[in-house]
């Protein structure tokens, strides 16, 4: 009761505030009207006018003279033939500025009452209809003013089937889809079932699909807010609008509720420019206190999507909050002709068409990228009057995508793909040679939308507390090792290993400054870093020690580089075999595993 009470006191001011806009438009163009044509004339005479512009009305020939005055003052006079009296001006001597019959006063009297009106009109339909609607569960789909979420269940329905690839994603969500058909069944036994999932992944790439798959797996209904919905330019309302979702929610459990783009309200607190955002602290801190409120069982699964982790805040990690992360890559080789299948199933396609080598070629789309490759390649069909799908329809679609968007997703050359191969591949020997790093869980050539070209993944090493020497210095082996295969395979090298290198070096002067590890320089702390971020740092921070030391730590980093670089190197040498099948088995599935990868080496033995 009180809530609404708020909501239509806001809405009422709103109305006003509009009413008084009308008003102070239509007295806008109201001006001093004691001039009369006898002061003209007058004026004309006594030569005091220095400058007179006609403004014809729409409705000839009436109009408005528009004169100024030597004094610097502006008259205006409204009379009913424009005509004569550009005679009268032109007779005294001046040659009146006559201006086109203008569109934007009738713009002014007519149209723009009229749209405030019907905004008014149509401001009340909603908030009549968002009280009615109130809990009506039985309509499919609903707007609820309050929370702005849509709830979808019944027709529609997404499956697991329209999901395409994906495999290990949909498999760790299995159990919820289990939890959301029976809660009492892990309610009995105690169990503990995450509140909170965090999907992870480039933008296209199925997150909300994936999520609406386990409503309609479930049969639960789907409540989905995009995490821009709540920041407002009102503060509180974020809030209440937080509230109002799970309070809604509630109602229907089981259910899961969506939340899109999270990264727009779950950015780290106290961070940006100018302090913190009041706004979005107080729509974050509401989300937090709603996941924790709810009990552990209720049956209500909350499912995030964003495709920045990096800035969200710690916070919303916290085990009984977002305590499931689970990143939603792109498609691999396979993958995308899966997608392909499932989007061309209601498009007819030509004989000619070979979904298996779309897939090869389209390394680093989306299933989004995918689903608009087809929709593109149907509409050339469409265009040419043919009922089904050709090949070259395809080709033009991927033209046509292709150039628009090179940044969203890299289309890749052959040359490029071949470099990376090898590139990972060099990563990934030394991971598995090298003992205190490792071993290797994926290789992969598929391009992650942050940038990296591809990526070689080592298993989750144990938590160890210290770093030693020896680790530190394979560390840097392994990110000096794309470069070094770059280099033994081809002429030229690449600017794609500048994060390695940077990443080697660091590591290389901390060892030297901060661990005292080298023995040149010796067991002193020249390190003024701190680590934590702060603007202005770099420039403002005098450095601690003399230029002559600064000399030293630059040419022990180097020497601990060169040194590795030159091991790094010694290893790959030897096992040119691998390199080479590592490459073209990675240019053949785009992915590999550890057994796949660990095979290769047996085979060198
Ligand atoms: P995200 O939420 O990650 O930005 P969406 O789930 O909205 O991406 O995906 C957009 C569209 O792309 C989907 O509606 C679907 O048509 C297509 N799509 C994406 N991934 C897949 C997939 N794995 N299988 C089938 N279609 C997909
Ligand atoms: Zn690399």
């Amino acid at each position: 009761m009180n809530k609404g009470g708020k909501n239509l006191n806001f809405y009422f001011m709103l109305i006003i505030a509009l009413l008084l806009l009308t008003v102070w438009i239509g007295t806008i163009k109201t001006t001093d009207d004691s001039y009369t044509y006898g002061q003209m004339t007058q004026d004309l005479e006594d030569g005091d006018i220095v400058d007179v512009v006609l403004q014809p009305n729409a409705e000839t020939p009436t109009g408005a003279v528009e004169i100024t005055l030597k004094d610097g003052t502006d008259k205006v006079l409204y009379v009913t033939d424009i005509e004569e009296i550009k005679k009268v001006v032109k007779d005294a001597g001046f040659d009146p500025v006559v201006k086109d019959v203008p569109r934007e006063s009738w713009f002014l009297s007519d149209v723009l009452p009229m749209l405030i009106i019907l905004v008014v009109v149509v401001f009340f339909f909603v908030i009549m209809n968002a009280q009615n609607s109130g809990g009506g569960a039985n309509s499919k789909m609903m707007n609820f003013g309050k929370s702005r979420a849509k709830l979808s269940m019944g027709d529609g329905k997404v499956t697991f089937k329209e999901v395409a690839g994906l495999k290990e994603e949909k498999e760790d969500l299995e159990e919820i889809v289990d939890f959301l058909k029976d809660p009492a069944k892990y309610t009995k036994v105690g169990a503990r079932i995450p509140k909170g999932v965090l999907l992870e992944g480039s933008p296209g790439t199925g997150k909300t699909l994936l999520a609406k798959a386990i409503a309609g797996e479930a049969n639960v209904p789907f409540f989905s807010i995009s995490g821009s919905d709540f920041v407002e330019m009102f503060v509180g309302v974020g809030a209440s609008r937080v509230r109002d979702l799970f309070a809604e929610a509630k109602k229907h459990n089981p259910c899961i509720i969506f939340i899109d783009e999270i990264d727009a309200v779950a950015r780290k607190r106290g961070t940006g420019m100018g302090g913190g955002h009041d706004e979005r602290e107080q729509t974050l801190n509401q989300l937090l206190v709603e996941m924790d409120g709810f009990g552990i069982n209720e049956g209500i699964i909350v499912m995030a999507a964003t495709n920045r982790v990096d800035i969200l805040d710690p916070a919303i990690l916290r085990p009984g909050r977002f305590d499931r992360k689970i990143t939603v890559s792109r498609p691999d080789v396979g993958g995308r002709e899966e997608i392909l299948q499932v989007h061309a199933k209601n498009k007819p396609l030509g004989d000619d068409v070979d979904l298996k080598q779309i897939a090869q070629t389209t390394a680093g789309f989306t299933g989004a990228d995918l689903e608009n490759l087809l929709n593109e390649a149907a509409i050339n069909s469409a265009k040419d009057n043919r009922v089904f799908i050709s090949q070259s329809d395809i080709q033009k679609a991927f033209i046509k995508i292709g150039i628009g968007s090179e940044k969203r997703s890299r289309i890749i050359s052959d040359k490029e793909k071949k470099i990376t191969a090898y590139h990972e591949a060099g990563h990934a020997i030394l991971f598995h040679v090298l003992p205190e790093v490792g071993p290797v869980y994926t290789v992969s050539i598929i391009p992650t939308g942050v940038g990296a070209a591809g990526y070689t993944m080592p298993l989750p090493e144990k938590d160890e507390m210290f770093m030693t020497r020896g680790r530190m210095l394979q560390d840097i082996m392994v990110s000096l090792g794309g470069r070094i295969a770059e280099e033994l395979i081809f002429d030229d090298i690449t600017t794609g290993a500048s994060s390695d290198i940077k990443k080697a070096t660091k590591e290389a002067r901390k060892m030297v400054t901060r661990y005292g590890m080298s023995t040149n320089i010796g067991v002193v702390n020249y390190d003024d870093d701190d680590e934590e971020v702060f603007i202005g740092r770099d420039m403002a921070h005098p450095r601690s020690h003399s230029e002559a030391i600064a000399g030293d730590i630059d040419r022990e980093v180097k020497n601990i580089v060169d040194d590795c670089y030159g091991k790094a190197k010694a290893i790959i040498e030897e096992h040119m075999q691998v390199l080479h099948d590592c490459a073209a088995l990675l240019l053949e599935k785009e992915k590999i595993n550890q057994a796949e990868f660990e095979a290769l080496f047996e085979k060198e033995a």
